[in-house]
């Protein structure tokens, strides 16, 4: 590794690998190879018993049971079982599905892809501090809707759903609810009973899991959920995603898991000071919006407009110091107005000139006030 490389304040993107993950993660390439599904002899058992530990882990981390957790690739193929599972499983009850403008492109190409086949998509627009109004939701509901998808936590802008309400809404409707916890999980409590959430998708490596591994919650009781299957084959994961075990990157979503959440509490309260200290940085520059709700977010994102900048110009500038992303995914040159930042209400020029802060475990007060002091001199520079 080069001995100077930027700050990486890029959290909501991707995480590091933790050395403990990793460390609980390598007999399982090597002396626990086992196929965890050949139950006949003790390679296997090996195997199958990390598996069943990461499950335990990941169900107790929401208050679910192991059996209700489907190990996927990752959020995104968690999100298409979920949504297209449920669209096939009930598409006789009724073809509406609910969700959400600021959604991941996980959750809304999988909905516009349904729309193509014949179902029909609401896209509740969000107020310009990112939230969802619950009498909107209410209203969107009819006779044929299915299901309702709504995320915990953005992953551009961090704001935080009222997921409880959701639930509950759905709940008393009996519709299906699911939820996108990529960013949520290991960040704020989740309780699956609690919140009445039916299905949750979740990734490993947005907390310092292994990338290409993650899981979706499938509720078994009050009610069952019917999933129909996206991948056929040796009917692994109770027929739900065949393919065998990715056995060390369980194990190492498991661990994530464990680490996420014993530390969760006290992770919350560092990066929340930080950001907050951050912000105060910010602030001080003229023509700066806070993007999103000031509170009801993730403790360890900090996304922003600026006016007068060109977004591309200030990345590009800053890039030798700090590892930033601009709201949207794409940050190309020219880059696209995220379709989040548009949601709020801000212009294109306000949506083109947009950071996105995500801060991890390992960022210090040091590095925010040098970041803090880099961004306000580029800003100050560009706009001279
Ligand atoms: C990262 C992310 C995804 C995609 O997860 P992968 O595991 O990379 O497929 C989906 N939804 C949200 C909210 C995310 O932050």
């Amino acid at each position: 590794m080069s001995p100077q490389r930027p700050i990486y304040l890029d959290c909501n993107a991707t995480t590091p690998v933790d050395t403990q993950v990793l460390a609980a993660m390598l007999p399982f390439f090597t002396d626990y190879f086992g196929n965890p599904s050949s139950l006949n002899h003790a390679y296997g058992w090996e195997a199958e018993a990390g598996v069943k530990r990461a499950r335990e882990i990941v169900a107790a981390a929401i208050n679910a049971d192991p059996v209700e957790i489907v190990f996927t690739s990752g959020a995104t193929e968690a999100n298409n079982l979920a949504i297209k599972g449920v669209a096939e499983a009930y598409m006789a009850g009724g073809k509406h599905i609910i969700t959400v403008q600021t959604e991941h492109s996980a959750v809304l190409d999988p909905c516009r892809y349904l729309e193509s086949l014949g179902f029909s998509v609401t896209y509740l627009p969000v107020g310009a501090d990112g939230l969802i109004s619950l009498s909107q939701l209410a209203q969107a509901f009819r006779p044929d809707t299915i299901l309702v998808s709504v995320m915990a936590a953005n992953n551009e802008i961090g704001v935080l759903q009222p997921i409880s309400e959701i639930g509950q809404m759905c709940r008393d409707r009996q519709v299906i609810f699911h939820t996108d916890a990529a960013q949520a999980l290991g960040k704020v409590p989740l309780d699956v009973q609690a919140m009445k959430i039916d299905l949750l998708s979740m990734t490993a490596h947005k907390l310092y899991g292994p990338k290409g591994i993650g899981a979706l919650y499938v509720r078994r009781r009050n009610p069952r959920v019917q999933v129909a299957p996206q991948l056929h084959g040796g009917g692994q994961e109770r027929g739900l995603r065949s393919g065998t075990l990715y056995t060390p990157q369980i194990v190492g979503l498991g661990e994530a898991v464990k680490l996420a959440v014993e530390e969760r509490a006290d992770m919350a309260e560092k990066l929340g000071g930080l950001r907050d200290r951050l912000w105060h940085h910010l602030s001080g520059l003229s023509g700066i919006y806070l993007n999103g709700h000031p509170t009801q977010r993730l403790p360890n994102n900090l996304n922003v407009s600026i006016e007068g900048i060109n977004g591309a110009d200030l990345l590009s500038q800053l890039r030798s110091e700090v590892a930033l992303s601009s709201g949207s995914a794409c940050s190309s040159a020219n880059p696209a107005p995220s379709h989040v930042i548009k949601a709020l209400g801000r212009s294109d020029q306000l949506a083109r000139a947009t950071l996105r802060f995500g801060l991890g475990r390992s960022t210090s007060a040091a590095e925010i006030d040098q970041v803090g002091k880099a961004v306000s001199e580029g800003v100050r520079s560009l706009r001279s």
